[in-house]
């Protein structure tokens, strides 16, 4: 859910380039990833559109956002091969004539040059055309340098299709250079992330800052957890940072303990740290999890210094035969807080570990029935934490949807570590 307001920056919009996205051999990833920077830099995501290697379509497009946009930003077909034909409509929208730039030129056979293949193919001048309302802005990583034109308060910039070449370019050169013409307006931005609750949920905790002034809020559902963005927007830089203070005192005051996280924090990494910190290893057993949990610890680089090991343990055999009493399986069932316990003490004297982390749950949609004859419902998943000091077991309940329970899971056991080693 997004209830950001309309109207708040400066029109602008994409147009992704290239037959191969309009025929979905190639998802138009770019077009996602700059739109979400928009806001950043104080631009306003109005439209995207995709359009094939066609010039009739494309110069159509183009005069067409030029009409309705203040900024027009296009990405892709800036090729050297006669399908790519972005300057080729842009220079046909204002009417203007390309020429070869001969310091482009020479740039180009110098790049060519020391990479080794030489001559050039005379198709590459392609990439050294120019109108005369264009600047290029160079393109480090590509032989495709970039036009920006600046007309009439409008702004119109070609970016590169590689995905690569575009987020450089977008990072140093343009949304720096759009950002210095975007005046008085100072736009800071914060994610919360939280777990345990829905998306309605948080949206309706935090519905007294939707209606602050000079906040725009966004709750979105993620695989580990619900996020709530708060971006603030302001003449100057402490103005929107009085706000966004404003905003995130009363976001935390409404959401309290789940959240465990903001902008760029991961729970991998924070366990990780206070792993070392303690200097104590870890290790897991893991039921629904299937190995995800290992996964997630060992995605940083340094984790042998503290994670040991750990089991998959799907069945009840295979529990058994990893250390976790026939007798307890049997008597409270595999879904359960002391399975979960015996699971995490089982990790931890398996793998000779300081703790050991367990995890068993329902990761299906379908709800069960424990040996007591109480209802287990889809979604439950007990966590257990063994460390030098005892257990600590807890329930959780996600979204019964197998992906979501998985993820969730995992998000939930480090941050269940983290805090008890903390
Ligand atoms: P082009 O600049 O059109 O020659 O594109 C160069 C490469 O970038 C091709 O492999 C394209 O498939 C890829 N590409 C172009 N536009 C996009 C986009 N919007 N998203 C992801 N990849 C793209
Ligand atoms: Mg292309």
């Amino acid at each position: 859910m997004d209830r950001r307001k309309e109207g708040a920056g400066l029109k602008a919009e994409i147009i992704a380039v290239g037959t191969e996205l309009l025929m979905g051999e190639t998802q138009d990833t770019n077009s996602s990833w700059v739109g979400s920077r928009f806001p950043e830099i104080g631009l306003e995501p109005q439209w995207v559109t995709i359009v094939g290697d066609d010039l009739t379509r494309l110069t159509d497009i183009v005069d067409r956002a030029w009409c309705r946009s203040d900024v027009v930003l296009t990405i892709g077909g800036l090729g050297p091969t006669l399908d790519d034909l972005t300057r080729d409509a842009i220079a046909k929208m204002f009417g203007e004539e390309i020429t070869t730039d001969p310091s482009l030129a020479a740039w180009l056979e110098e790049s060519f040059a020391r990479r080794g293949t030489t001559p050039m193919p005379k198709q590459n001048l392609r990439q050294a055309g120019m109108i005369p309302s264009a600047v290029t802005v160079p393109n480090p990583l590509g032989t495709a340098p970039s036009w920006w034109i600046e007309r009439d308060g409008k702004i119109l910039v070609t970016m590169p299709g590689p995905p690569r070449e575009m987020m450089n370019m977008w990072t140093t050169e343009m949304a720096p250079r759009l950002k210095a013409r975007i005046p008085g307006q100072a736009i800071m931005s914060r994610m919360f992330k939280t777990i345990g609750l829905s998306e309605a949920a948080v949206d309706e905790m935090v519905g007294e800052v939707y209606g602050m002034d000079g906040v725009e809020m966004g709750v979105y559902a993620k695989p580990d957890g619900i996020y709530v963005r708060a971006i603030s927007k302001a003449a100057t830089e402490p103005l929107a940072h009085k706000t966004l203070m404003a905003a995130e005192e009363k976001i935390r005051a409404a959401l309290g303990e789940y959240i465990w996280g903001t902008d760029e924090e991961e729970p991998p990494k924070r366990v990780g740290d206070l792993l070392k910190a303690r200097k104590y290893t870890v290790a897991v057993m893991e039921s629904c999890t299937g190995g995800m949990l290992g996964s997630a610890i060992t995605d940083i680089s340094g984790s042998s210094n503290y994670f040991v090991g750990g089991a998959i343990t799907y069945t009840e055999a295979s529990k058994i035969a990893a250390g976790v009493p026939a007798e307890t399986l049997e008597r409270f069932g595999v879904y359960s807080r002391e399975v979960a316990g015996a699971m995490a003490r089982a990790a931890r004297e398996t793998f000779g570990a300081d703790c050991g982390v367990s995890v068993t749950g329902i990761a299906g949609g379908e709800d069960l029935t424990a040996p007591d004859g109480t209802e287990i419902k889809g979604g439950t998943v007990f966590i257990g934490v063994a460390h030098p000091n005892g257990v600590v077991v807890e329930e959780y309940r996600f979204p019964s949807r197998r992906a979501l329970v998985r993820n969730r899971a995992v998000t939930a056991a480090l941050l269940q570590l983290a805090q008890v080693i903390k």
